[in-house]
């Protein structure tokens, strides 16, 4: 009788050993970068579903019904206030039992949620991640935690790298297809210069306006983002002898793509 017993037990041990290795946390995301802060934080704690790829245009996505299960089935979705989203939040409020957390809170009044793309502002939304993930798995709070301040010391060093390099520059101006990087420009003292309007090419009236602006502000340095169109950008480029170079302000490797973006216009601008 003995022996069965310990056997029956055996066979739940195993069981449950088996059940509980195929079953993992999971959380959605919008973007790669968010992905990126998320891993930083959670580890290898859970699964992270991110729903727009890497060089994709993030304003224009269509979502799958696979997209939307995936999320459904994700303890928590973080949000980076994208125009997409807004069927995904009021799909999970019919649900009634999701999380969603804002990572980017004053976006109602801020059209432009472009928000990682400055590392000082990604140290708030580190916390926001830490904090929820903290609320919704509180068996692992020591260890986001700890990941929190590793992450925040990395972010300083990024910035403090980035402002060596681009401080004291010639110029401070670039161009780019895509405005996502105002926030960036701001957090360093440059200007970005857009081509897109309101999402759109410009018209060719607008276009001759801005080859005018590059001419005159001597541009050297025009961005293009695999996603979204490049010939404008390259026509630009070549009337004022500025360099086309390709950045990706999406890209899931956030820490390098920064760097790299800012050695570029250290290059460029010195
Ligand atoms: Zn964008």
């Amino acid at each position: 009788m003995e022996r069965f017993c310990n056997a029956v037990c055996l066979f739940f041990l195993i069981l449950c050993s088996v059940l509980f290795a195929g079953e993992s946390y999971k959380v959605s995301v919008s973007i790669p970068p968010v992905g990126y802060f998320v891993s930083k934080i959670a580890g290898d704690s859970l699964t992270i579903n991110v729903l727009v790829p890497q060089n994709s245009d993030e304003h224009h996505l269509e979502l799958k019904p696979q997209d939307l299960i995936e999320v459904e089935k994700s303890d928590l979705y973080f949000a980076s206030g994208l125009e997409f989203e807004r069927k995904i939040i009021r799909q999970l409020k019919r649900k009634g039992n999701f999380n969603v957390i804002a990572l980017n809170p004053k976006n109602l009044r801020d059209p432009d949620p472009h928000t990682w793309l400055d590392p000082l502002l990604v140290k708030k939304q580190a916390h926001l991640i830490a904090k929820a993930l903290s609320k919704k798995y509180p068996q692992n709070k020591i260890l986001y935690e700890k990941n929190l301040e590793n992450f925040l010391e990395e972010i300083d060093g990024l910035h403090m790298k980035m402002k060596d390099l681009l401080s004291g520059l010639r110029s401070n101006k670039f161009i780019v297809y895509h405005p996502s990087w105002n926030y960036f420009a701001k957090a360093y003292n440059l200007v970005q210069i857009p081509i897109e309007i309101e999402g759109k090419e410009p018209k060719p009236r607008d276009l001759q306006e801005l080859i005018k602006r590059a001419k005159k502000e001597n541009i050297k340095i025009v961005f293009v983002q695999e996603g979204f169109p490049d010939t404008i950008a390259r026509n630009i480029a070549s009337e004022c002898g500025a360099d086309v170079v390709s950045i990706n302000h999406l890209s899931a490797d956030w820490e390098a793509e920064l760097l790299k973006t800012a050695q570029v216009l250290h290059n460029a601008l010195k």
